[in-house]
């Protein structure tokens, strides 16, 4: 089958500078992801207080016109070349990280959040544009399935809120010493983050 070779078209909201409103936007990508890379449809985006951080240029790391959102869900449109974990048409999720060095000491300890290279999901040194789009192309590796009985809305809080808390829990309830009968989490201040770690901890 013939692939058009003219650039995609994303449309998308985006801040032409620091502190104003969204607004309709777009640019464009090549015809076909690069390999190793996906595209995600995007159906649902979840709004952080990172993202108004970053609208707001409160880091001095926003770039301009900049496209928020970093709790993304949706459809793979797309696949590149050696991608092995996705087909056309699975359901995947995408949180505030792009990528990762995979070869610091960080990295070999499954510890790329804190890479000296982590590349966020948008806007910082890269200046890439994040999930307020009807479509994202993304490195394979950090696009994670969402399993069936979860429903798309409710995945992309997950991927930022979600994991934010899930961490500690595993880390300190499920992994840590003694395992986690019997032992009592206390959740201090049900909000943003706080309310998922109520729910990943029953
Ligand atoms: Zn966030
Ligand atoms: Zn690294």
């Amino acid at each position: 089958m013939a692939e058009s070779q003219s650039p995609i078209c994303v449309e998308c909201f985006a801040a032409q500078k620091a502190g104003d409103a969204l607004a309709p936007w777009q640019y464009d990508i090549e015809p076909t992801p690069g390999p190793g890379e996906v595209d995600l449809e995007i159906t649902h985006c979840g709004l952080c207080h990172s993202d108004v951080h970053q609208i707001d240029d409160a880091w001095g790391t926003a770039c301009w016109p900049l496209v928020p959102g970093h709790e993304i869900a949706g459809k793979i449109a797309a696949v590149g070349v050696g991608v092995t974990n996705f087909r056309i048409g699975d359901r995947g999720a995408i949180g505030c990280q792009r990528n990762a060095c995979d070869s610091c000491a960080c990295c070999k300890a499954g510890l790329e959040n804190v890479c000296p290279k982590m590349v966020q999901t948008y806007a910082g040194p890269t200046q890439e544009r994040g999930g307020f789009a009807k479509r994202i192309r993304f490195p394979s590796k950090w696009v994670f399935k969402i399993p069936d009985q979860l429903e798309p809305e409710y995945a992309g809080p997950l991927m930022c809120a979600g994991i934010t808390v899930f961490s500690p829990l595993k880390r300190y309830v499920l992994s840590g010493p003694g395992g986690p009968v019997g032992k009592k989490v206390g959740i201090i201040g049900i909000g943003g983050v706080g309310h998922p770690a109520v729910g990943v901890g029953k």
